[in-house]
């Protein structure tokens, strides 16, 4: 009986019926493509009747599993609403088999002003799950998702880059859950995503994201990092628009080989060990690009107080073995800043 009240505590409560007030103009039950918005009532001062516009594309056909794909959770990454768009327009509807929900911008003030939180409520959409309809508009844009949107897929696709403070390693990031089975096919579907990487990334524990919320609704998740710096990076769009389309190919919606590459290695970020934080003000100079082999102990590189001749840069060192896996974009620093962080081989450190 314990057991049973431990497993639904940290499930999502899906039978929960959607209390809030958005409304769409697209039918999730309708064969073909739609594109329109879901719209929520928001009233700030300069629009007293008006909605917030979060703009989403259905494409259904034949029989199959329903995915949800999201882009623009953050404002400032860039791959995955591109190829998000991309399917919205391009894909024939007569080729899948299933149903995509498509939501290339579901922060959607943060999109319209390239940042990564929201200017309207300043909250970081992706620590607001599974969100409130009686919150802020950040807050009820995720309880929609997450009570009327994930009911009804199997899958999820959380599309982010690094965003303008972090340049990460391009990849496939999967998602922790207790649940064996699936955690199982979550592997298998970022597996065959075929990025460079595959990443089991926790936040740090932090369960207040899109990718924990599916995975406690049951989903079979599938996050991404695709570099960064707040720009569109060549190599990382391809990547992320054929690994949407090898994702979709594993889950059986679209014609296509699957690439599962079981070869390749898991790495995860091993808790605070992992990350290397600034403990003062200043500029921060790297000693080693992406992908470099690093160990524990050995200095990754220092902050010099450029304003101050008198003082001696202060050296910062890993926590950890493993390889660098992403960096803090902008050189400036202050306390707390998140300057290097380090991959490790999944299952090593925890
Ligand atoms: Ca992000």
């Amino acid at each position: 009986m314990a057991a049973d009240n431990d497993k639904t505590s940290t499930m999502l409560d899906t039978s929960q019926i959607y209390t809030g007030n958005a409304f769409t103009n697209v039918d999730f039950d309708r064969l073909g493509r739609q594109v329109g918005f879901v719209s929520i009532p928001h009233s700030p001062h300069s629009d007293a009747w008006g909605v917030t516009q979060v703009p989403i594309a259905v494409i259904a056909n034949g029989k199959g599993p329903t995915v949800v794909i999201e882009g623009g959770n953050h404002g400032d990454e860039y791959e995955g609403p591109i190829a998000i768009g991309e399917l919205a327009r391009d894909l024939d509807p007569g080729l899948i088999q299933g149903r995509l929900i498509l939501m290339p911008a579901n922060n959607v003030h943060a999109v319209l002003a390239a940042l990564r939180t929201s200017p309207v409520d300043g909250l970081n959409f992706n620590r607001v799950w599974p969100g409130d309809v009686m919150g802020t508009i950040t807050e009820q844009i995720a309880a929609y998702v997450s009570q009327r949107i994930f009911p009804m897929a199997d899958a999820f696709l959380d599309l982010h880059s690094g965003g303008s403070s972090l340049d990460i390693l391009p990849s496939a990031i999967i998602e922790p859950t207790d649940d064996p089975d699936l955690h199982r096919r979550s592997v298998a579907a970022v597996k065959a995503f075929d990025a460079p990487y595959n990443v089991v990334i926790s936040n740090l524990g932090d369960k207040r994201t899109a990718t924990a919320t599916a995975c406690a609704a049951g989903l079979v998740t599938v996050g991404t990092e695709m570099r960064g710096g707040g720009t569109v990076s060549l190599d990382a769009l391809a990547i992320c628009r054929r690994g949407v389309r090898n994702v979709l190919a594993h889950l059986g919606v679209i014609e296509g080989e699957t690439k599962s590459d079981t070869e390749r290695p898991v790495l995860e970020l091993a808790g605070p060990p992992a990350y290397v934080y600034a403990p003062i003000e200043g500029v921060f100079e790297p000693f080693h690009a992406n992908g470099e082999t690093v160990s524990a102990g050995q200095p990754a590189g220092r902050i010099h107080r450029i304003w101050d001749l008198t003082a001696q840069p202060l050296t910062l060192h890993y926590g950890i073995d493993g390889i660098v896996y992403g960096r803090r974009h902008p050189g400036r620093v202050s306390p707390g800043n998140c300057c290097v962080v380090v991959a490790s081989p999944y299952g090593k450190h925890t």
